[in-house]
């Protein structure tokens, strides 16, 4: 098999053929079980739309998304000014069609035993209130919304261009590389997603695989490609990093057979002999914050990574929204989980998970092991193709 992608993922420990091959035996199944389970297949968020960075858009209009408040933020300025050269026509909203909004079908066995259920996780986001949504993820599948065009390009280039400028080789450091990298391996991600479920014909519904999408977006650019594996083990470092913590903890949603099995999987994914065996340690966190100006990159790093993950709530379709809410968070719990909790700097500081941010941790891993099982299974042929070979 001749590969176009070998050798170590960037900055971290494990090559790519080692990623393939146990993303496809060990890990994508066991996700694949796990996403599906009653406790992971929950996920609760608050879908209004709260954009704190454009009043102007007119993006926001409609009956869910109407909240568009501005608080008094701590935000860059830049995020703030109008956007050039958009025109009302291009300010459609997507959030009214069918492929775009959120099916809120609720298994209220599940939804129950859930709220009966003290939950050990949480110390304080846990509290319901009447904007908190529980979205079923299973009926809610990561695919083609129709969201494009100036409205969904500025959300990435405020997240590109105010907090993550792509790194020119070498000038920065490698902490800023990572926060990169993480977000452009989120892209990928969802840009694969669309990809593979795509609404290919509108009046007769059909849906199926672009190709097109798929090259044009991330085939091509080899970079994308990369950064998709480095996310893709980074994220895998957090969750194999939190393993006591996410062993221990109760899958209770009031349905024991389900619980145990959910539980089961839970070990065979954070204890997976297969895994330690062939990749131990999927990236190595302690290499960073090393230098003198650690602990200052540290606190710049967050502050953006906070308003990226605020930057969500201005995008201008529901289930896109859900999305980007989920995956954000999933990321922001692995640096969470690789950079608050050091075991040799804070001694004190002890791991504490929401459910919520367990959930969207697994998750997020869960669609990065598909875009990347869809990346090496599809990739070889689709380049083919349209590279005229
Ligand atoms: P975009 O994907 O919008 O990319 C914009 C620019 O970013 C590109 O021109 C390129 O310069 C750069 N870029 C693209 N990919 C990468 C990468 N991997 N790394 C670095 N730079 C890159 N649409 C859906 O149909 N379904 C969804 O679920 C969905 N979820 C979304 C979630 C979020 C948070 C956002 C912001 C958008 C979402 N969208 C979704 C919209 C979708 O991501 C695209 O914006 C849209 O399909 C238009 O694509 P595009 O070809 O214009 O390029």
């Amino acid at each position: 098999e001749s590969r176009k992608y070998t050798g170590m993922v960037e900055d971290c420990c494990c090559d790519y053929e080692t990623v393939d091959s146990l993303n496809n035996e060990v890990l994508h199944p066991i996700l694949q079980e796990l996403v599906a389970s009653p406790f992971f297949r929950y996920f609760k968020v608050k879908l209004w739309c709260d954009c704190p960075f454009w009043l102007d858009d007119g993006m926001c209009r409609l009956r869910d998304c109407s909240v568009c408040e501005c608080p008094d933020s701590e935000f860059p300025e830049p995020f703030k000014k109008p956007f050039q050269g958009l025109s009302a026509d291009d300010l459609i909203c997507q959030e009214g069609k069918p492929q775009a909004s959120v099916d809120r079908t609720l298994d209220r066995k599940v939804f129950r035993g859930w709220i009966e259920i003290d939950n050990p996780w949480t110390y304080d986001d846990e509290t319901d209130n009447e904007e908190m949504t529980y979205v079923n993820l299973q009926l809610n599948p990561e695919r083609y919304t129709g969201y494009a065009g100036p409205s969904a390009r500025r959300i990435w280039q405020a997240i590109y261009t105010e907090n993550c400028p792509k790194y020119p080789s070498g000038e920065f450091c490698q902490e800023k590389r990572v926060l990169y990298k993480l977000i452009s391996g989120l892209h990928s991600s969802i840009s694969v997603h669309i990809a593979s479920d795509y609404l290919l014909d509108e009046a007769s519904n059909m849906w199926g695989q672009n190709l097109d999408v798929f090259y044009e977006r991330v085939l091509r650019h080899p970079d994308r490609v990369r950064n998709l594996y480095f996310t893709f083990l980074f994220v895998l470092r957090a969750v194999t990093k939190a393993a006591d913590y996410m062993e221990q903890a109760e899958y209770n949603t009031g349905n024991l057979q389900e619980d145990l099995r959910t539980q089961s999987f839970v070990r065979q994914l954070v204890y997976n002999p297969k895994l330690q065996a062939a990749c131990p340690l999927p990236f190595d966190e302690a290499k960073l914050w090393q230098g003198e100006s650690g602990p200052e990159l540290k606190q710049q790093i967050k502050k953006q990574f906070r308003n990226i993950s605020a930057l969500m709530d201005c995008v201008g379709c529901e289930k896109c929204r859900l999305w980007g809410k989920l995956q954000v968070l999933g990321l922001g719990t692995a640096l969470k989980i690789l950079f608050s909790v050091n075991g040799q700097n804070l001694m004190n500081q002890h791991l504490q998970l929401q459910r919520n941010e367990v959930i969207a941790l697994v998750n997020l891993l869960n669609r990065l092991s598909e875009s990347v099982k869809l990346v090496h299974e599809m990739g070889p042929s689709i380049e083919k193709i349209m590279e005229g070979q």
